[in-house]
């Protein structure tokens, strides 16, 4: 990890991106950092986005289930009006927000706040997700973090998904996806091209 935390307590407000793919860890260091500041006796409030109900409608829970109890919210804005005393801001799967997350967020850090953001760099295309593109441009740290391709081993690129549906927006189950690398990730796309239109003329 490469981040700088000498004298953590009395900095100014700073935010943090981790981002990463599927299987990746990144709700883990998410977690790692949200733990070690209250270890510090700092104030942490952890929000994420309502619909990810995975498992527990209020608890930030990575795949291995080390949970944090977490505020679920609906709009960016209500992180503003329930952080009021916190010293850090961790925000769950940010790339379901709203774009305002971003004024959320440097409004957070201009006020001495530190906002540590996990969420999907990319959708399952390959495509920039929601608002973590602008996210990482206004951070003043991002962390990528990377799975391992479950076809050649090599350090993980994005999420393929492994069930045919169109809807970015679709939560993620081990049996949905599977982290790959560029050149695995690509290969799959086309595969998954071919498949598609072998069905389409099936189907006609
Ligand atoms: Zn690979």
């Amino acid at each position: 990890m490469t981040e700088n935390l000498i004298g953590e307590s009395r900095r100014p407000g700073r935010i943090e991106v981790v981002c990463g793919s599927m299987f990746s860890g990144k709700t883990e260091e998410l977690i790692r950092r949200l733990r070690r500041a209250r270890f510090a006796k700092q104030h942490v409030a952890i929000f994420k986005p309502t619909m990810d109900v995975r498992y527990s409608p209020s608890d930030v829970v990575s795949h291995d289930h080390t949970a944090l109890r977490s505020i679920p919210v609906h709009q960016s804005d209500e992180i503003l009006k329930l952080s009021g005393g916190c010293d850090v801001v961790g925000i769950d799967e940010a790339q379901f927000f709203d774009n305002h997350i971003v004024a959320v967020c440097n409004k957070l850090a201009y006020q001495g706040v530190r906002v540590i953001i996990a969420g999907l760099d990319m959708d399952f295309l390959g495509n920039p997700f929601g608002p973590m593109p602008a996210l990482m441009a206004v951070a003043d740290e991002v962390t990528k973090v990377h799975a391992i391709c479950v076809k050649c081993g090599s350090l993980a690129y994005a999420s393929h998904r492994l069930v045919n549906d169109k809807e970015q927006v679709m939560l993620g189950e081990k049996q949905e996806y599977e982290p790959l690398c560029r050149e695995c990730f690509q290969k799959a796309l086309l595969n998954d091209k071919r498949n598609a239109q072998s069905r389409s003329l099936f189907e006609k």
